[in-house]
């Protein structure tokens, strides 16, 4: 009898600690001291809207945190017409929120250098990402259907405010279209890039099912460095182009 109660004492702690890393996995990833240590920020961080974000070097240098409040420099309809960031967008079918009814803070922690071990993990619903813009990113899902099934909600930069944060799931014209302006920074560590690559000015023929390739970037100083790309194909009736499907590379 007492030997079954510490038993189960025992697989209640497990499970416990099983659960408690679970949930912690999505947006701090495997933080851990084997990591490489890094003395200064990515110069790419550097081209992030200061207003709304505050990045630093986090766990002893192993880590990025972006803290952000989610707000974007530029303008869309869910600013709400009392903005001046406001923008006139009748045909987009808006959503209930706006920018002021909703919190749209978000912190996250990556690697200071991405695991490129070779494993894939899958996004998962809300943000997966930070844009330059401090706006979260999201996938191509919208809820647990189809993004297509939400696609009239989507602001003229691919974006729109569900039920949390404001976030885009295409191309943000707003900063990028049709170039290899950086878009922002994912949760495995790796910079998503515009469909254009700055090796080579046009679109890249070497992606991997991810998007991804290690060539040179304008932040880089002539080092190849693994970095995504938006896939060059138009998604659904949208005129546009998914900003990020996955699966991550990072991880
Ligand atoms: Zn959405
Ligand atoms: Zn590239």
């Amino acid at each position: 009898m007492k030997n079954q109660f510490i038993k189960t004492i025992v697989l209640f702690a497990f499970l416990s600690v099983s659960l408690v890393s679970c949930s912690s996995e999505s947006s701090t990833d495997d933080a851990t001291s084997t990591d490489e240590v890094v003395t200064e920020l990515h110069a790419a961080y550097a081209q992030f809207n200061t207003d709304a974000t505050d990045i630093y070097l986090s766990n002893g240098g192993t880590t990025v945190t972006i803290e952000t409040t989610g707000l974007p420099n530029h303008e869309t309809v869910y600013w709400g017409s009392s903005s001046p960031l406001y923008k006139d967008e009748p045909d987009v079918e808006t959503t209930p929120s706006l920018m002021s009814s909703n919190n749209n803070a978000t912190t996250i922690t990556v690697d200071a250098t991405p695991n490129l071990t070779g494993s894939s993990v899958s996004t998962a619903l809300n943000t997966i990402g930070i844009a330059v813009s401090g706006a979260s990113i999201f996938n191509d899902s919208e809820g647990n259907g189809p993004l297509s099934a939400a696609a009239g909600s989507l602001d003229w930069t691919g974006a729109h405010i569900g039920p949390g944060v404001y976030h885009y799931h295409l191309e943000p014209k707003a900063f990028s279209n049709d170039d290899d302006n950086l878009v922002g920074i994912l949760l495995d560590g790796v910079f998503l890039y515009g469909r254009k690559c700055n090796t080579t000015g046009t679109y890249p023929t070497d992606l991997d099912t991810s998007g991804g390739h290690t060539t040179t970037t304008q932040y880089t100083n002539g080092v190849k460095e693994y970095h995504y790309h938006i896939i060059n194909e138009l998604y659904s009736t949208t005129g546009s182009y998914i900003a990020f499907a996955g699966p991550y590379k990072g991880y």
